[in-house]
């Protein structure tokens, strides 16, 4: 579905990414590991058409879609949660959530999708006249969350969604995540959380310093000494 080939992006001087690749199939969940400052954001912005790379391509359901404008590649199916969530605070929540809307215009089905986030996160469905500056960090991700299911994506990119959300609210953040996954949206997942994303991805890659470093299956992955020893804690 998705198909990353030798990436390379730069801020400025700054190397970023340094030939990157990977495969995202159609129904998986993928997860990227990396640090903070590996490479893992300036691959979700160059995927969503926010920063243009200087070499490499990227496929998506067989079009390149490299240089492509951001809004086009939404159009296409592809939808991210960027990191720190950026919910309009002095918007309702429901005015929030409709904004994920913005370029479809097909009224009856954008009401039934509308339903369906509110089925998926009761919680915003109880605060959705409440202004989104008032939730808490682990609303506002699933805000953030049901915003980006509003575009009826077939691909999902998530940033980051256990970022400072407390234990239990990471836990259901991620069980939310597999079950969108089993509802037909393929997702890549950007976590520092090894574990956790590990718990729920099929495959994943790891990234340092701007290079992918190690890939395999979950299995795989949570068994490598590397990533036992950097990224899960030893255990
Ligand atoms: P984090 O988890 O901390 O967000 P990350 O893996 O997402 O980390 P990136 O944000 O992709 O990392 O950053 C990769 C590298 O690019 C870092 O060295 C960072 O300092 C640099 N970088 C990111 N954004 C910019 C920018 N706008 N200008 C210059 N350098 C940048």
């Amino acid at each position: 579905m998705l198909s990353v080939q030798d990436l390379n992006v730069y801020y400025g001087s700054i190397h970023a990414l340094k030939g990157v690749s990977l495969e995202v199939n159609e129904g998986e969940i993928v997860t990227l590991i990396g640090a903070n400052g590996a490479g893992k954001s300036t691959l979700l912005k160059t995927l969503s058409g926010l920063l243009k790379p200087k070499e490499g391509s990227i496929h998506y359901l067989g079009n390149p879609i490299n240089g492509k404008p951001a809004q086009s590649i939404v159009k296409m199916g592809v939808s991210q949660v960027p990191e720190g969530r950026r919910v309009f605070a002095d918007m309702t929540v429901e005015e929030n959530i409709e904004l994920g809307a913005y370029l479809r215009k097909d009224k009856a089905e954008i009401d039934k999708d509308l339903k369906k986030v509110y089925s998926i996160f009761p919680r915003l469905y109880e605060r959705r006249k409440q202004t989104a500056g008032t939730l808490s960090g682990g609303e506002q991700q699933m805000l953030a969350m049901g915003r980006a299911i509003m575009a009826r994506p077939k691909l999902l990119l998530l940033d980051e969604p256990s970022m400072g959300l407390a234990p239990l609210m990471v836990k259901t953040i991620f069980e939310t995540v597999k079950d969108i996954s089993e509802a037909g949206t393929t997702i890549l997942l950007v976590e520092q959380n090894a574990h956790i994303a590990l718990s729920i991805a099929d495959r994943g890659y790891v990234i340092e310093t701007g290079r992918v470093i190690l890939s395999g299956t979950a299995a795989e992955l949570q068994a490598s000494e590397e990533v036992k020893n950097a990224y899960l804690g030893g255990h």
